[in-house]
């Protein structure tokens, strides 16, 4: 079986991994697997995964870390992501990144490039309060900052741009705090491996051009 790549995304809400996602996955032409969205379509399908995790991420807590690791288990073992894919908001935090290097390990995947994007509170707090997203292809707008072309709706898709519940700003304070307390240690566990940090203040258009030259020389990969 052929394997390539594994990008994992990490960062703070924000910080700019589900725009880095879309682009990573064009250009490189690898799916990318938001744990994030897959739990926000469980909660709009009703079922009863979505039941369970619906008010944990309303409130801006992490979802229960053996409920996320089943649905990164079943995510990544689909036929579609075995030559490579991009992780956006998993793992998030310790013991998630356990499983998921066992897990890696156990699909033949070598080591990921741990792509860490940097971002200032005041940038996020800018970022998520004017966030508009649309539901059907994913893609992230700024009211203020990078509005699509009516403001309203996608301009891929023409679908109406929706604000995520959990973007209101007592709830962003809360996923902050989540995010330093439980997820800034998973950093630490990249530091030393095959680990890029990279400046998430700026323009996504800005970013893209420092990351290529690093990710077309990927880090060779178990087969
Ligand atoms: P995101 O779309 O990545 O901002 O995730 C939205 C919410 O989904 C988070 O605030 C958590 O409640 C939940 N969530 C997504 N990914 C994870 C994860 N890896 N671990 C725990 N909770 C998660």
């Amino acid at each position: 079986m052929e394997h390539g790549n594994v990008i994992v995304l990490l960062g703070p809400p924000g910080a700019g991994k589900g725009t880095q996602s879309i682009v990573l996955q064009r250009e490189l032409g690898i799916p990318a697997v938001s744990t994030g969205e897959v739990l926000r379509a469980e909660i709009a399908a009703g079922t009863p995964l979505g039941l369970k995790v619906k008010e944990t991420i309303a409130s801006g807590q992490l979802v229960d870390d053996d409920l996320v690791n089943q649905v990164a288990a079943a995510q990544l073992s689909q036929p579609s992501f075995t030559k490579g894919f991009v992780l956006d908001g998993y793992p998030r935090t310790v013991k998630q990144a356990g499983f998921l290097d066992r897990l890696l390990a156990a699909l033949g995947f070598g080591e990921p490039l741990a792509l860490h994007l940097e971002a200032s509170t005041e940038t996020i707090l800018a970022r998520l309060v004017a966030r508009r997203q649309c539901p059907c292809c994913g893609r992230i707008y700024n009211r203020i900052l990078r509005p699509s072309k009516d403001g309203v709706t996608c301009d891929v898709d023409s679908t109406p741009l929706i604000v995520r519940e959990d973007d209101r700003e007592d709830v962003i304070l809360d996923r902050i705090r989540a995010y330093r307390e439980q997820s800034e240690p998973v950093i630490a566990l990249y530091t030393d491996r095959n680990y890029l940090r990279v400046d998430g203040n700026l323009q996504p258009e800005e970013l893209f051009p420092m990351l290529s030259s690093r990710l077309t020389q990927p880090a060779p990969l178990r087969t």
